[in-house]
């Protein structure tokens, strides 16, 4: 068997989630409903199934990867880069969506504050070190993308300086996609009043709260910034070698289903089939049952 795009939408789908998420020139991110599920035919009822269902399709193809590279010496990644405010869902994704592939391909990475050691470099710096070895799936839990978004926010560096990156990250990136990876970028969208909702509900678990930061609370203030942060991440990278998707997060059973889409559809681009034996199976059968 050997993989190749898939033209049909998967089942329960209208059209191709790729297809329907890939951002475009004039989508306005405030208009944004973040809690549509486009593409998707099914219900909430439907999700754990289908989920189940596609998870271990995309553990298949993540495997496959795998093993061509340590068979074959293929050195193609796939990076998924997740963007999104507190609570958009980043972490579910990757507990329930990469969580479900053999965590001996995969190299996940969350970028929080930059060390004393990473401010003194380049801001690309620590995100060279975190790139997926060939064969992996790699996961930024936020990214370089912080470097306009936060960074932006909260004047960590001058407009000169940050207004400069959008090229650069460009040129970055087209060196990755240039060397065999992949990028599979999802910025998560979610309404003020459902991370309110998401916030309230860390508070009111115990087991939670080692999410929650108070400051949580008062980066709320900084939306519209965010916002138009956002917007301007996703009109100047957006690229055709490494588009952005523009995912709705409400609806966790959805972003979630849509991901694990995205992802298979990366993988299944790759042409990618089991390598075959190097060895004689019948004749190690045989030997085998003689030993
Ligand atoms: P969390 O993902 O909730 O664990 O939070 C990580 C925090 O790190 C977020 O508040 C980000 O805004 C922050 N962060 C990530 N990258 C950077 C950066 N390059 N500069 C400043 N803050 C960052
Ligand atoms: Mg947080």
């Amino acid at each position: 068997m050997s993989t190749g795009p898939s033209t049909d939408p998967p089942r329960l789908w209208s059209d191709r989630p790729g297809e329907r998420l890939r951002f475009r020139p004039g989508v306005r991110v405030a208009d944004l409903d973040t809690a549509a599920t486009p593409g998707f035919t099914g219900g909430k009822a439907d999700a754990p199934a289908l989920q189940t269902e596609r998870s271990a399709r995309l553990a298949e193809l993540q495997e496959m990867l795998y093993a061509n590279h340590r068979v074959r010496g293929d050195r193609r990644s796939v990076l998924l880069v997740l963007q999104g405010m507190d609570t958009a869902g980043k972490g579910g994704i990757v507990k329930h969506v990469v969580g479900a592939v053999n965590p001996m391909g995969v190299r996940y990475r969350a970028f929080g504050p930059p060390t004393a050691e990473e401010k003194a470099r380049h801001y690309l710096w620590r995100v060279r070190r975190a790139l997926p070895p060939p064969g992996h799936l790699g996961v930024f839990d936020r990214s370089h993308y912080e470097d306009v978004l936060v960074v932006r926010v909260h004047n960590l560096v001058p407009p000169e300086v940050w207004s400069d990156r959008y090229d650069e990250i460009n040129a970055f990136e087209r060196e990755l996609v240039d060397a065999g990876m992949t990028l599979v970028k999802v910025a998560l969208f979610i309404s003020p009043a459902e991370q309110r909702k998401n916030l309230l509900a860390r508070l009111e678990d115990p087991a939670k709260h080692w999410k929650y930061s108070p400051s949580d609370v008062d980066e709320r203030r900084h939306w519209p910034a965010y916002q138009a942060a956002y917007q301007d991440m996703l009109d100047r990278t957006s690229t055709v070698y490494a588009p952005w998707f523009v995912v709705p997060g409400d609806r966790r059973w959805y972003s979630r289903l849509a991901v694990t889409e995205l992802l298979i559809d990366a993988l299944a681009g790759m042409g990618l089939s089991w390598p075959p034996a190097d060895f004689d199976v019948e004749a190690e059968r045989n030997r085998l049952l003689r030993a």
